[in-house]
Parts: C-alpha cells; sequence; structure tokens
C-alpha cells in the first residue's frame, strides 16, 4: 500500500494516525510494542506477533499524517487542527473526530492534560479568541453546544436535569438542528473551558462506571462562530465540531448480551456508518449516506460541501492489540 494507490483525493478530507505510548502496565507486563512509524512519509507499519510466514511479518499503511508516541499536543494541533479552525474563523464548518479502541488517546488527545498538554478542545478556544482580539472590524458572537449520543439517543450535556426531548429536526436555511438544545454564549477561552468542563462532569452524572459510559457515547462539543463585518453588517457563520468517538472496540466478541449486545450493535453501526459519509465524500461519490445514524444526521451541515473534516484514527503500539490495531487503521484508510 504506497500513496499513490490511496484512495480519494477530496483534500477537505483528511485522515491521520496517532500512536500513544506503551503504558506503565504495559511496560511491567512486558508488552511490546509492534509499531513503527515514519513520520515524514506517512506511514506506519505494524509488526504481525503471530506471523507464520514472511509475506505475513507486517502491514504497512500511509495516511496524511502518522504521530508517533513522542509527537507533542502542540505539534499535532499546530500542523493539522490549526488550518482547520483558521477556516472555521473565516465561516466554513469543520469537523475533528477522534476515533479508536477504548484507552489509545481519544480523549487525551481531544481533551489532554494540563499546561503543555492540553488537546485540540481547549488549543482550539485559545487559538479562536486569539484571533478575535486581533482582528478589527468584525463583531463576534461566540456560542458553544455540548452533548452525546448515547443509544442513538441525545443528551444535553450542558442542561442535563432538562427532561425536554432532543430531535433532529430540518430546519429551512439552517440546516438539520437538535431541539431544545442548550447553546451557551461565551466572551472568552475561560468561558468556554467552563462549559467543556460542566459537560464532562455532567457527562459522567448516573452513569455507574464512568469509563464505560465515556466509551460507548459519541461526545459533541460544538462550537458556532457568527461574525458581522462592520461596514457591510454581511454575516458569515463557521461551526466548529469537535467529536470524541464512542470506543471502536468489537463488542459483540467480548461475549456480550442483552441491552448490552443491542448497544454494541447500535455503536459499530454508528461508527460504521460515519466511515461511509467519509469515504464516500473523499470518494467525491454522488451519494453521501448521512441518514444512517443520528451522528452523521446531525454533523450533515458540517461534512461535505465546503467544509473540513480531520479523522484523527488512535493506535496502542502494544503486540496484545494488534487485531483492534489493524482494524482500526484499516477503518481510517478506508476513510481517506
Ligand atoms: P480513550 O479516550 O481512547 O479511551 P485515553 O485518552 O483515556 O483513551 O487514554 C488512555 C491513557 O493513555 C490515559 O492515561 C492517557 O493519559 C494516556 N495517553 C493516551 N495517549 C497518550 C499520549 N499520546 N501520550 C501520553 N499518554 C497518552
Ligand atoms: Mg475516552
Amino acid at each position: 500500500s504506497n500513496s499513490a494507490d490511496r484512495l480519494g483525493n477530496n483534500e477537505s478530507v483528511q485522515v491521520i494516525v496517532r500512536c500513544r505510548p506503551l503504558s506503565l502496565k504495559e511496560i511491567e507486563q512486558q508488552h511490546i510494542s509492534v509499531v513503527r512509524i515514519y513520520s515524514n512519509r506517512g506511514v506506519i507499519e505494524v509488526e504481525n506477533p503471530k506471523a507464520k510466514s514472511d509475506n505475513e511479518r507486517s502491514k504497512i499503511f500511509t495516511y496524511d499524517s502518522v504521530y508517533d508516541e513522542k509527537s507533542t499536543q502542540q505539534a499535532l494541533y499546530d500542523e493539522t487542527i490549526r488550518p482547520l479552525v483558521s477556516s472555521v474563523l473565516e465561516g466554513y464548518n469543520g469537523c475533528v473526530f477522534a476515533y479508536g479502541q477504548t484507552g489509545t488517546g481519544k480523549t487525551y488527545t481531544m481533551e489532554g492534560g494540563e499546561d503543555d498538554d492540553i488537546g485540540v478542545i481547549p488549543r482550539a478556544f485559545d487559538q479562536i479568541w486569539a484571533h478575535i482580539s486581533r482582528k478589527t472590524g468584525v463583531e463576534f458572537l461566540v456560542s458553544v453546544r455540548y452533548m452525546e449520543i448515547y443509544m442513538e439517543e441525545i443528551r444535553d450535556l450542558l442542561k442535563v436535569k432538562s427532561t425536554k426531548s432532543h430531535e433532529l429536526r430540518e430546519m429551512p436555511g439552517e440546516g438539520v438542528v437538535v431541539t431544545n438544545l442548550h447553546s451557551q454564549n461565551c466572551q472568552s477561552a475561560r468561558d468556554m473551558l467552563k462549559a467543556m468542563r460542566t459537560g464532562n462532569i455532567n457527562r459522567t452524572t448516573g452513569a455507574t462506571n464512568m469509563n464505560e459510559h465515556s466509551s460507548r457515547s459519541h461526545a459533541i462539543f460544538q462550537i458556532v462562530i457568527e461574525m458581522v463585518e462592520g461596514q457591510s453588517k454581511s454575516m458569515k457563520v463557521g461551526k466548529l465540531n469537535l467529536v470524541d468517538l464512542a470506543g471502536s472496540e468489537r463488542q459483540s466478541k467480548t461475549g456480550a448480551t442483552g441491552e448490552r449486545l443491542k448497544e454494541a450493535t447500535k455503536i459499530n453501526k454508528a461508527l460504521s456508518s460515519l466511515g461511509n459519509v467519509i469515504y464516500a465524500l473523499a470518494e467525491n461519490s454522488a451519494h453521501i449516506p448521512y441518514r444512517d445514524s443520528k451522528l452523521t444526521r446531525l454533523l450533515q451541515d458540517s461534512l461535505g460541501g465546503n467544509s473540513k473534516t480531520i479523522m484523527i484514527a488512535n493506535v496502542g503500539p502494544a503486540s496484545l492489540n494488534y487485531d483492534e490495531t489493524i482494524i482500526t487503521l484499516r477503518y481510517a484508510y478506508r476513510a481517506k
């Protein structure tokens, strides 16, 4: 698989891969890394720990960029996400997805830790407000929404106590909107951080197992930027969707039954429908199958057209995750 036979030529869809370091637990259990990354060529090579013959010894994939375990949050942001947020600040829509098996670094990539370790979402806040403070002659109206999709149901993470239901409605001139969803006006990066934190707390309220819950739902942080030009009073709107997807592990394999199996089936269906949409966009296909899941319907106005999309596929380096890693890389490869 070299870049020449890579699928698709649509510049507005980018697929990147990020591999996290071995965890302490993996090091303690003497797992070794089976992943080799050639960043400058966008290549990742995965050694098959169970290879029986030479020609199945390793698999090689190529993407728009590949980030190894030493890659910093800042490098990933500056090289790949910053240009997308810049185009949102010019009035276009954009989506960033973190995809991958639970434990591979989706939340680390999107939210991150403290200080230098902050992830894509808080870095976007900083970029947006740095832009606003520099720009003269434009009035900005910034608001955020934070929701999750769990079992194909939408939940408002900024107003969990609300008993109103959230449906997807097609509105003339507005596209698809979520009914009864709280929209929080923001005046600063700090306001946005506060909304993100409130939503994160709400996300886990009522969940018996926080990790389990977050690995089974898609969290969508949405930033809407309205810009009014001083002279002409012409208005532009840019929408940025930052999505921490449900874990991609094949839960049917874990022997789940009953409710769990139903849940797993829905997650897998939503993720594959997202993959199909991105694949169709990358291929400039005439039919984009938005209607197959709530996630893709909800994001319809930010996927395709003039919008930009970045899919970040997260993988772990350990041999024990070999099968899931290959599945993730294939999904991401097909998405491009
Ligand atoms: P996910 O959201 O995909 O389930 P997390 O983001 O929670 O995974 O990551 C799992 C663990 O690995 C966390 O402790 C996280 O801090 C750590 N981690 C993930 N990616 C990296 C990375 N690139 N560098 C350092 N630590 C990472
Ligand atoms: Mg997570």
